[in-house]
């Protein structure tokens, strides 16, 4: 071995090294947490392309979100060096993304074009309840959200909607079955696809049509998968179509099957419910014949005690193979525990033992991360933090992507780059607000069905429409022209943030917005510079790729000749400014996307996300919170046996990315729904032995504290209001004798109704000094200082 590959080898137990090395048919990785399986694939990718002179390009690594296929890229890259630029390392929805948008030309009966759309949560539910109100659905019995999610399933296990109402069973199944065929109806005709239909897609465009299916085979030799307990159905068939050994049904030579590894640990299945079959795993001996199986026992990650934690707790799921996961990391320390009085005490708790750690020197705040098992559950956090000062950063909850203004401008993207989006093009129709009312959309609507085209094409003819007033005729025909001169602009070859800024410019978009006097239409304009600035930087990495692919170019690719056909050596991402690629990009980000990469020279910041988030990632510290039953098992887990069991595998990831220090805390009470609830703790505490947790504070020992649920409830209260005499030296008395705080925009305040907020601007001084306060998902709130209990932190 030279000494590169060595090095390649270099830090891994003998197991591992068998895997990386391994050469031929099928294998599966099966280790618990932490032992190493993510750095086996990479590794693996390493040594493939280095000592077994596999092009790059060959290779498809598929990683849970697209963060982790970043990372993955980075450290290849990091072992190899520039050529890891050809690999295709993705999400299966990404590389779902880019075989459908290569090839269906070859695919017409499909009924997509290759600039469709792709809709995410908010536009299929949408696209769902234009169908129940079309098909006079009560859509309170049918909630959209809830026949999306159907829709979602069927789709994971690959039935179409005639499939589905083959298979109905009853009346409600088949109005399920009929909803599902029209939503996809629709879909189909706005060129556009939800995230299930990419992997669906997909697979049936390979099943399909062999040839392709052949090119694909050629192409990727090596297929790697991280994360194969939480594969679904459509995506296990994916990787069968590319990988399985007979292909089989195609014409002309066939080509032997290309090398696979999956890595997995089925107790870490946490997607059960959405459709991720554990079984992928299990089963891969016999759906995949020849395959080896590679078991790795000694963990890397974490110490002796988190290590026994884990364990205890996964133990006590039934039916799972025996795994005997070890650490030489040593005992460390013990798992610290606390009882909080609510949720705010427990923030509070948890705030102060992260300053104790930062401040000793003990832990960088990036190195720490506080877990919950619901997105709401963040916001008492977040309100301790700010409070003290904390840098910390969310991942989840309210998504830039998600704002209204953003929206609409993706709207007017989406629209431009795919005219038979009707659900883009009617969202921005009016907006800015052009005097196109209601009847004139239903009118406009009405003629597309009566012509059978789209919404897009009834604008361009909108002078045929009878039972127009002129005014909205008028209306109608300059948002024609409108869309018309930017698509122009799109045909031109324009870079992506050329379009968005003309479309800024020329749709009126943020001039409505500077015109109003709502100061949260100030945050909106601010956000639209934003999404710009995304867009600039997108065009600009594009053409940095563009570079490396020229100084590729010019090396010459150390191809292996026999193995692939010349058109597909060393495929290379070709440089894409343009706005199809840049709504792709967008379309495809996932939450996990937004971990904070860290900052050289500084201490980073804390990281709050849910367990389901956490999956794959490790920290020194973790801070498992919400400890009860009725949040965590979540409350709808409580009677159901296997809905029980993800929950404790749940806690088995959540317990598995601590490296060295373990915090895990409950609250007596919280407020749930609006109410406060006094919970018991979570039964996956007490799975964990007693002598490995040090309890800080237990409920027993909390003085008075067994005595009566409104006590209780006074207390949770009084721990939300303002503590002590907060107002410094104002400008004024106010009637009460309290101070006139004094602000600036950008200070940080706490209403005892609103809670906390930024404030956006003041204006005026002394009695009549004003406020606009934005308290997030509340609002932005005008307030007069002199009346508004406003607490300045
Ligand atoms: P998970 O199940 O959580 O996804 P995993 O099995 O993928 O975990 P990795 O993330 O690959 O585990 O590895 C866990 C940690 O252990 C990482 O920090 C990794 O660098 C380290 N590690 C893995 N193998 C070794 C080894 N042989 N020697 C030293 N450190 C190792
Ligand atoms: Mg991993």
């Amino acid at each position: 071995l030279d000494a590169r590959a060595q090095q390649l080898l270099e830090g891994l137990n003998p197991p591992q090294r068998e895997a990386v090395v391994h050469e031929g048919g099928p294998v599966l990785v099966v280790a618990g947490a932490g032992s190493g399986k993510t750095r086996v694939l990479t590794r693996r990718i390493g040594w493939l392309i280095e000592h077994r002179g596999v092009v790059p390009g060959s290779i498809l690594a598929i990683t849970f979100t697209n963060k982790a296929a970043a990372e993955m890229r980075s450290r290849v890259a990091s072992l190899v060096g520039r050529p890891a630029r050809a690999m295709w390392v993705s999400t299966f929805h990404s590389a779902c993304v880019r075989i459908l948008r290569s090839e269906l030309g070859q695919a017409p009966e499909i009924g997509l074009r290759r600039s469709f759309s792709i809709y995410d949560d908010t536009d299929t539910k949408r696209l769902m309840s234009m169908v129940l109100r079309d098909q006079n659905l009560d859509t309170k019995r049918f909630a959209p959200r809830a026949l999306v999610n159907w829709v979602s399933n069927a789709k994971n296990e690959l039935l179409t909607p005639a499939m589905t109402l083959e298979r109905a069973e009853s009346g409600n199944d088949q109005l399920h079955a009929a909803a599902y065929a029209e939503y996809q109806r629709r879909l189909v005709a706005a060129n556009a696809v939800d995230f299930d239909d990419l992997i669906m897609v997909t697979v049936t465009l390979l099943a399909s049509h062999p040839e392709i299916r052949e090119e694909y085979r050629r192409r990727f030799r090596h297929v790697l998968v991280d994360e194969y307990q939480d594969t679904n159905h459509a995506q296990y068939m994916l990787v069968r179509e590319l990988c399985a050994p007979a292909a089989g049904g195609g014409s002309g030579p066939q080509i032997g099957a290309p090398e696979l590894m999956v890595v997995g640990d089925s107790d870490q299945s946490i997607y059960a419910f959405r459709g991720a079959d554990v079984g992928n795993i299990l089963d891969f001996e016999k759906d995949f014949p020849g395959a080896r199986t590679i078991l790795l026992e000694q963990n890397y990650r974490s110490t002796q005690t988190i290590l026994s934690t884990a364990n205890a707790v996964i133990q006590h799921n039934s039916g799972r193979p025996a795994k005997r996961l070890w650490s030489d990391a040593g005992d460390g320390e013990a798992v610290i525990g606390y009882t909080a009085d609510s949720e705010h005490d427990e923030a509070r708790w948890v705030a102060e033992q992260i300053d104790a750690l930062h401040d000793q020197g003990k832990s960088d705040y990036r190195d720490i991360a506080v877990f919950y098992r619901t997105n709401a559950q963040s916001r008492a956090l977040e309100e301790v933090f700010i409070r003290l000062g904390l840098p910390y950063r969310v991942v989840g909850g309210v998504r830039f992507y998600e704002r209204r203004e953003i929206r609409d401008a993706l709207g007017y993207l989406r629209a431009l780059a795919n005219p038979a989006d009707d659900v883009s093009v009617r969202r921005v129709l009016n907006v800015p607000k052009r005097g196109i009312g209601a009847r004139a959309e239903a009118a406009l609507e009405l003629f597309a069905a009566s012509e059978q085209i789209t919404f897009g094409q009834a604008i361009e003819r909108v002078e045929e429409i009878p039972g127009l007033a002129t005014r909205s005729r008028n209306q109608v025909a300059s948002f024609g022209a409108l869309m018309a001169g930017l698509r122009g602009l799109v045909e031109s070859g324009a870079p992506a943030d050329d379009v968005l800024a003309a479309v800024l410019k020329d749709s009126g978009l943020v001039d409505e917005l500077k015109a109003s006097t709502d100061p949260q239409d100030e945050t909106r304009v601010e956000n639209l510079v934003e999404l710009l600035a995304v867009a600039q930087e997108f065009v600009a990495q594009a053409h940095t790729l563009d570079l490396d692919a020229g100084l590729r170019a010019d090396t010459g690719s150390n191809a292996d000749p026999g193995e692939l056909a010349d058109e597909l050596v060393g495929a290379m991402p070709e440089a894409d400014d343009s706005l199809g690629a840049f709504l792709e990009r967008i379309a495809l980000v996932a939450d996990s996307d937004q971990i904070p990469d860290a900052e050289p020279g500084s201490s980073g910041v804390v990281t709050l996300m849910t367990l389901h988030t956490a999956k794959g990632l490790e920290f020194d510290t973790v801070f498992l919170t919400g400890m009860e039953d009725g949040v965590f098992p979540h409350a709808r887990a409580l009677a159901e046996t296997g809905e029980l069991a993800e929950e404790r595998r749940l806690a088995y990831v959540g317990v598995t990315r601590a490296r060295r220090r373990l915090f895990v805390t409950r609250a007596l009470v919280r407020s749930m729904w609006g109410k406060p609830q006094a919970n018991p703790p979570s039964r996956f505490l007490e799975e964990i032995p007693q002598e490995l947790i040090d309890w800080r504070r237990t409920a027993g020992r909390i003085a008075g504290w067994q005595t009566t649920a409104s006590a209780r409830l006074a207390d949770s209260r009084r721990s939300l209001e303002p503590s002590g005499p907060v107002f410094g030296t104002g400008r004024g008395q106010v009637p009460g004798g309290r101070t006139i705080p004094s602000l600036d925009a950008g200070d940080r305040v706490m209403h005892p109704s609103f809670g906390l907020g930024t404030v956006v601007s003041t204006k005026g001084s002394g009695d009549s000094a004003q406020a606009d306060v934005d308290f997030g998902s509340g609002g932005i709130k005008r307030l007069a200082l002199r009346f508004a209990p406003l607490e300045k932190l």
